[in-house]
Order: C-alpha cells, then structure tokens, then sequence
C-alpha cells in the first residue's frame, strides 16, 4: 500500500473514541486552548457536551453524576488554570468516594520540565496526585486506550474516587494509522468486580448482632453508592434493628419507615450497644464515633470495601471487608437461618422519642413567623415535594443544609444530593445539572445564599441547556444570618454580610429562566410547585428573617471563636 492511502487518526479524535467505546454519554466541561475541538468531536460523535462558566462547577457535574449512574462522571478543563479550578472537585470527589475522571488538556512538555515560561504551563499531573486517587498521562496516541481504561478502572474499583488523565498538546495533534487505533481500543472487562468477604468476617459479624440488645444500624453513602437497595432494605427489615440514615443515604429506605430512628439520633446514638456500619465512615459526621454522643461500651460492627477504613478512629469488633451487595447477601442468608432476637424495648422506647421530637418539630414547621424562618420555609417546600417524591433534592448551605435535612422526607435512593464528606460549599448548581441530565429527573435545590454564591453563575447553564430545576435561595442577607455589625464601626458590611435585600430571582431572568420573589409561605409554595410543573429553569428568592440562622448551622462546635478581647457576643 502507497504511504498516501493510509487512513490517519489523531490524538484527539482517538480520544473521542476511546470514551464513546467505553460508553461515555456525557462531558462536563470548560473548553478553550487545547480541548476546544476534542469537544466539538465528542459532540459530533453523539456524546452530550455540557459546557459550564466554570471548571468546578463542571467538575462537581461530573463528580455527582459518578455517585448517581456508578460510572465515572467526566469533566474536561483547559490548561494550567482550568485545570486547577477542576481540581478541587477531583479531590471532593476523592473525597467523597465518587468515581470520576478528570481529563485536562497540558501544554508543551518540553517547556515545562525546564520551567521556561509556556502559555498555561504547568506540571499538572504531579500537582494532581495527592488530591486523586491516581494521576495518569497520556504521551502518545497508541497509549490512549490503556490510558483510558485505566482511569475507568482506578475511578471504579475498591473505594471509587477522582482520577486525574492529562493529555498533552503535542498527544491531541499526533497523527497515527486510523485502523491500528481503531484496533487499539477495548473496554476493561469488569472494572469494579464484586469483592466477596470472608465467610469468618460474615460469622462474626452475626455472632455479635446476636448478642445485641440495643443493635443500631448506620446506612451511608456508600451503601446508597453500592446500589444494593433491595439487600440492605431486606437486611434491616428482616433483622428488625432500627437504622440512621447518612445525609445522603436518606432515601435508600423511605425516610418514613418505622424503623428509621433519625429523629432520635441522640438517643439511639448514646443508647446503642451494637453498632453496625453500612458504608459509613467514623468520621467528624459521626463525632469519630467519640464523646459524650456515644454509648463509650459499644461494640462495632463495619461494611466497608476498604480494608483501611477499620479502626479508623475506634476498634471495631468485626469487620466485614467486601462490597456492600456481597457482604449484606452472605449476612442475609445467615440471617434467614438464624433470625434474631427482636429488639422490642429497645424499639418502644426509641418510638417514645420519635414522638416527643416530632411532636416538637411540627410546632416549629408550623409557626406562622412572618418574615419566614428556616423552618415554616422548609415546611412549605415539604408539603409540594411530598407530590415528587421521586426528584432530584440538592442542598447546601449552613443552617439551610441543616435544617432541610431533618425537614425533607425523602422516599428513593440517591436523591439526595448535598455538601458531602467535606461539608462543602459551591456544589449546588453543578450537582443540580449533572442530576437533571445524568439521572434524568427534575430537581430542587435548596440553597443558602451565600452557598448559592459559589456556583451562581451556573444558572446561564441551566437555562441553556433547558434543564428542569428549581433553586431555592434562602435569602437571610447573609453568611449564617444578616445582622452582624462591622466591629469597626466603618460603613463597611460586616465579614459574614451579603447585600441587604438582594433578588436573586432577578438573576434568572437574565438568561430567560422565570423568577419568584417569596415572602410568605403560600407564596413559597406555589412558587416550588409552579417551577417543578414547568420543567424550566425556575429561582425562587425566598426571603428569611435576617435574624435567624445559628452561626455555622449545626457544626458551630467546630468554630473557634477568640477568647480574649472577643466584642462579638
Ligand atoms: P457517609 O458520609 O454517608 O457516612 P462515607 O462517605 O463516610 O458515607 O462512607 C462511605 C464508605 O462506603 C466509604 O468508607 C467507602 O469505602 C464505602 N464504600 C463505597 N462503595 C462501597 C461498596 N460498593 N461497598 C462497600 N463499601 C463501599
Ligand atoms: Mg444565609
């Protein structure tokens, strides 16, 4: 054959097709120099390109939809500064255990290894290690398949979480024969193989739930991650041992099941003498499993798929290391065996509680504070989405996050979707898109206004794309509330103020999406419904009383505040 009738590829359209084999449906991303036209390619491929006003937002998109679709979430940056910006989401979704790849365009290799000064130069896959769980580069066009499998597999297997994938300039322009690339490609067999755990592990796990008197179970979000659904409510049902969900996990069982004790938590944490773990960590959401919250004398119980996790923070008696399906499905079949003690005072009197909280949380949903507070808000929201049930909740703020978590009921696995391991700010609108394109769904984002800040932007994406979400904005004029005095005395807002009576309905109009200001109940109502019935961009201003809120919400025991000199009551 002549050297002119060779078929060529190059390094960008190979990628393209490396992810569209590996059946990548969706790019969130950010392009400019050096990916513009990789995704002009994945979208001519047939790929949907979702193109954010900012790498973290798009970085969030990808890290959700990961959690949600349990395949990796892909987000695409620039060069040096975008990739950066896309950094902080890989190491969220790290984090967090969500599967997801990063793939960020680098510059000229040559220039930056002598560090002299390229356009966007940086030594990206390096400064991305320690914040994914591994750092890959592609150099060469023939190496773009095993590239990208390996970024599948490492995003996928053990303990999902962020991979990083640069690929160079020089790569994406690199021409190689179209047939031997084509032949190049294949999808790795199995990914995330189940990992069964030891049938010891399993025995010692039933033998301490046996002797249980006041067994508690923790369901997080790896369980909801595992989407072993059908297992772990067979599990919990069948042993009769009430449950606490995780934030995310809410859903996984219907928060009105009977045996959910989450508005008991105090009480079942500090009572419980058996604790079993299902994809949960010890970590600060559970107070390291330390302290006056906790029974010091109960024995642990942990499911989790990484060996590393045990004993994190506090002994645990068995461990069962293996993927939630396999674990919940050996323990089931011990289970029908030998079916437990029922649990029956233990049950009564966390009924007791049950009643006393939530006799106590109806009266505040119901006050008829005017202007609204958290709780007459959120109840207001409660009362439409008991008619969705199954959407899509996004939710971050401080008292915002706090508070709709205990308020909103949720009846379906993976629905919830808020700040996470790390409690952090400025997921919202990249988590509210990946759910309303990845899981398909409409969606409500309950939004502080300060949490709204950090991904505002991202409603000029929302209405370009047509998608189906609602964002709520609790507007109390500011970070935690906003009433604080600037110490100073200067004319300057105070450090945790935002502007005095902001419409931020008045955003969305901007971009042809509808606006609601809120001030009542009724009002917020109608104006939640309305938006879910429309299926288009809706933002609701929703304006709470400057003067409630608890500074840092829930967690204001993490908060130091100075000691000496301190005028800030
Ligand atoms: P939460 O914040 O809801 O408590 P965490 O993120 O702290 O949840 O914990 C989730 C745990 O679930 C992690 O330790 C992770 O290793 C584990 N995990 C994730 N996926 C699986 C799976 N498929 N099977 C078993 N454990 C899993
Ligand atoms: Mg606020």
């Amino acid at each position: 054959m002549a050297t002119e009738d060779i078929k060529l590829t190059d390094g960008m359209h190979l990628m393209v097709d490396a992810l569209k084999k590996n059946g990548v449906e969706t790019i969130f991303g950010v392009v400019g120099i050096p990916v513009t036209d990789l995704a002009r390619h994945a979208q001519e491929s047939g790929i949907r390109y979702i193109g954010f006003r900012h790498e973290q937002s798009a970085g969030n998109a990808a890290a959700i939809s990961g959690y949600i679709t349990k395949k990796p979430g892909i987000c695409l940056t620039v060069s040096a500064p975008g990739f950066l910006n896309g950094l902080t989401a890989l190491a969220c979704a790290t984090i967090n255990g969500f599967p997801m790849i990063q793939i960020s365009g680098s510059s000229d290799r040559n220039i930056i290894d002598l560090a002299q000064g390229d356009y966007e130069g940086l030594d990206q896959m390096n400064i991305a290690k320690p914040f994914a769980k591994a750092a890959y580069r592609i150099n060469r066009p023939e190496d773009i398949a095993v590239g990208v499998a390996r970024a599948i597999r490492t995003a996928l297997s053990g303990r999902p979480g962020g991979v990083y994938l640069d690929i160079t300039t020089a790569m994406l322009s690199t021409t190689m024969d179209a047939d031997a690339a084509q032949k190049s490609l294949f999808t790795p067999v199995e990914p995330a193989p189940a990992q069964i755990p030891s049938a010891t592990s399993v025995e010692r796990a039933m033998h301490i739930l046996a002797e249980a008197k006041k067994p508690l179970i923790i369901i997080g979000k790896g369980a909801a991650y595992s989407q072993a659904d059908e297992l772990v409510k067979e599990f919990v049902e069948k042993s009769g041992i009430p449950y606490l969900p995780m934030s995310m996990a809410k859903g996984l069982l219907p928060d009105d099941h009977k045996l959910c004790a989450a508005s008991a938590r105090g009480f079942v944490l500090g009572g419980a003498d058996t604790v079993m773990l299902i994809g949960a960590r010890l970590n600060w959401l559970l107070t390291h499993g330390k302290g006056k919250k906790w029974n010091p004398d109960a024995r642990f119980i942990q499911l989790d798929i990484d060996a590393v996790e045990i004993d994190s923070n506090r002994p645990i008696a068995a461990p069962v290391v293996g993927d939630i399906g396999s674990s919940l499905g050996l323990m089931l079949e011990k289970l029908k065996n030998a079916p437990l003690q029922p649990c029956k005072e233990w049950l009564e009197s966390i009924d007791k509680i049950k009643e006393g909280n939530s006799a106590k949380m109806a009266a505040k949903l119901n006050s008829t504070s005017s202007p609204m507070n958290y709780f007459n808000a959120l109840k207001a929201i409660s009362d439409v989405l008991e008619n969705h049930k199954d959407i899509y909740v996004v939710n971050e703020g401080a008292n915002t996050l706090d508070d709709a978590r205990n308020v909103i009921n949720m009846y379906h696995p993976r629905r919830r979707l808020d700040c996470g391991t790390w409690g952090v700010m400025g997921i919202g609108m990249g988590y509210s898109i990946a759910a309303a394109v990845s899981g398909k769904r409409p969606v409500v984002a309950i939004e502080g206004d300060s949490a709204f800040g950090f991904s505002g932007m991202e409603i000029e994406t929302i209405c370009r794309y047509k998608l189906p979400v609602t964002i709520v904005v609790f507007n109390n004029n500011g970070i935690y509330r906003g009433t604080d005095k600037n110490l100073s005395g200067s004319s300057d807002p105070s450090p945790t103020t935002l502007t005095i009576g902001a419409r931020y309905d008045k955003m969305i109009e901007a971009f042809g999406g509808t606006a609601f200001n809120a001030t009542t109940p009724e009002e917020l109502h109608e104006a939640v419904n309305k938006g879910i019935l429309s299926g288009k961009p809706t933002l609701v201003n929703c304006v709470i009383d400057p003067a409630v809120g608890a500074e840092s919400g829930h967690i204001g025991n993490l908060n130091p505040k100075s000691t000496i000199n301190n005028n800030h009551a």
